[in-house]
């Protein structure tokens, strides 16, 4: 499988993804965990897009298209990827297709969630993140068995700088101006790659759904 997971913040991406690469044995690649992992090393890519990533804005295509080349081109992904939080712009989903073009990966599906403004503020302000693992969870959606640790390897739960309210209105904001024109981008008559997803019920639904429009009667086979 070859797949793009598009939606606003606080849809539930990176939630479905994990599901999504152990039901299909693909490799997750997440821009944004990428970012966060440079900036938490304190790299020197890390110093270059810490100011965008904390204010919630997008860091500039060319850096991001970088680590994508860099992180499909790694060993052991062999053109089985789940791409998470990327394109995000218009250039982006344009030079991306070149790319794929040149590597002969074509796209199997480009699914995207759609979700309220209610369930996203509500998402985000719950949310924490391992600070270890990077496993997500929610305080009242996908509470962690014990207060403020990681179910897997007991890691403390954080609150991202960037889902903090100024922040998460300026990504909100970046999502409806930058974001939606490239779900417009692959829903264009021909192209067949468009899946439309509600993310507005439980992890459970929400992954039930996805299935079916990937898998069920009618879903394009890889
Ligand atoms: P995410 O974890 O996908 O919500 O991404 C967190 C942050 O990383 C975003 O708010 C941006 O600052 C940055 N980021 C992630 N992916 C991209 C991308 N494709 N283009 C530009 N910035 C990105």
């Amino acid at each position: 499988m070859r797949l793009v997971l598009l939606g606003p913040p606080g849809a539930g991406k990176g939630t479905q993804a994990a599901r999504l690469v152990t039901r299909f044995g693909c490799v997750h690649i997440s821009t944004g965990s990428t970012l966060r992992e440079a900036i938490a090393s304190d790299s020197p890519l890390g110093r270059e897009v810490g100011g965008y990533v904390a204010a919630g804005k997008l860091v500039p295509d060319a850096i991001v298209l970088r680590i994508v080349v860099e992180r499909l081109s790694r060993p052991g992904v062999e053109g089985r990827w789940l791409l998470d939080g990327f394109p995000r712009t218009v250039p982006q989903a344009e030079a991306f297709d070149e790319l794929l073009t040149g590597r002969g990966e074509p796209l199997d599906a480009v699914l995207c969630l759609r979700a309220s403004t209610e369930a996203v503020v509500e998402r985000l302000g719950g949310r924490r993140t391992c600070a270890r693992c990077g496993a997500l969870y929610h305080v009242r959606l996908i509470p962690p068995r014990r207060d403020e640790t990681c179910d897997r390897g007991g890691g403390g739960l954080l609150v991202r700088d960037d889902d903090r309210p100024e922040a998460v209105l300026r990504r909100l904001e970046v999502y409806e101006g930058e974001t939606k024109p490239v779900v417009g981008y692959y829903g264009f008559p021909g192209r067949d790659l468009l899946r439309l997803v509600s993310s507005d019920g439980t992890p459970e639904e929400v992954g039930a759904e996805i299935l079916a429009v990937l898998e069920g009667p009618g879903a394009k086979r890889p």
